[in-house]
């Protein structure tokens, strides 16, 4: 075996015992929730991480990849279809500016991020150009991303906009609106955050019942949200080590 090839084993192992300890954590999560671990979908967060990485982590079962960043996800998205034939959902989970909006339309098969109608519009507008160009066939899922402390500055719609944002999202063609996500603001508890975000995700299922994405939790919270109800946890750090700097 040469010296690539040992390297390209050793980190396979390594991810593979650190997805395995991740989803037992999962599975122990929703034992403690009275929830089916089948519920709980994990997103491997592969931003700053090489196209190297998610070819394994596909050979150890994912298919579903969060990128935060539009030139580094479409860059490794190429290089990774040039390397693997199957099908895997590229998930936009980072914030979006609308200059990006139709960049992104072209490869995310969801976006996490979604917090304004302006947002909102530029990715239909995008969504449409890249299905008369031929790069994609589906609406693109759309998550709304809420801010829990109503701080507008760090990304979110606030909750008293919520409603509309969903409204306009769902009747849009372009737009399938999936759900929402939120982030526990910097100094709260965890549980606080993440139950307004379930109260939020009651009411809009009440007016919008397919919108039963509820994505939250990452390495160091995700036993709180899946008490909490989320359906989808974002995981970098856990699976993959600490972040290169960027
Ligand atoms: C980077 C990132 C994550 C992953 O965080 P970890 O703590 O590494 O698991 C999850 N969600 C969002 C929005 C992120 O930007």
């Amino acid at each position: 075996m040469n010296a690539a090839e040992q390297s390209r084993q050793h980190r396979r192992a390594e991810l593979a015992g650190r997805l395995v300890a991740v989803r037992e954590r999962l599975d122990a999560a929703a034992r403690a929730a009275d929830r089916e671990p089948s519920d709980v979908a994990l997103l491997v967060v592969t931003k700053y991480f090489p196209v190297t990485d998610a070819v394994l982590l596909y050979e150890l079962g994912c298919r579903a990849f969060g990128e935060s960043r539009e030139q580094e996800a479409a860059a490794k998205i190429a290089q990774f279809r040039e390397t693997v034939p199957g099908e895997v959902e590229w998930h936009m989970i980072g914030r979006l500016q609308r200059n990006k909006a139709r960049a992104v339309a072209r490869w995310a098969h969801t976006v996490h991020s979604v917090d304004s109608l302006r947002l909102a519009s530029a990715l239909a507008k995008g969504v449409a150009a890249a299905q008369d160009s031929g790069e994609r066939s589906t609406p693109i899922r759309v998550l709304l991303q809420v801010s829990l402390d109503g701080d507008r500055e760090r990304g979110g719609v606030v909750a008293d906009e919520l409603g509309s944002l969903a409204d306009a999202v769902a009747s849009a063609p372009e737009l399938e609106l999936g759900g929402l996500m939120g982030v526990p603001p910097l100094g709260w508890e965890p549980d606080a955050a993440f139950a307004r975000l379930a109260g939020l995700h009651t009411s809009l299922l009440a007016e919008h019942p397919g919108a039963t994405e509820l994505s939250a939790g990452m390495s160091g919270d995700l036993e709180h949200a899946v008490r909490w109800g989320s359906t989808c946890v974002r995981v970098g750090t856990a699976v993959l080590g600490t972040r290169p700097i960027a």
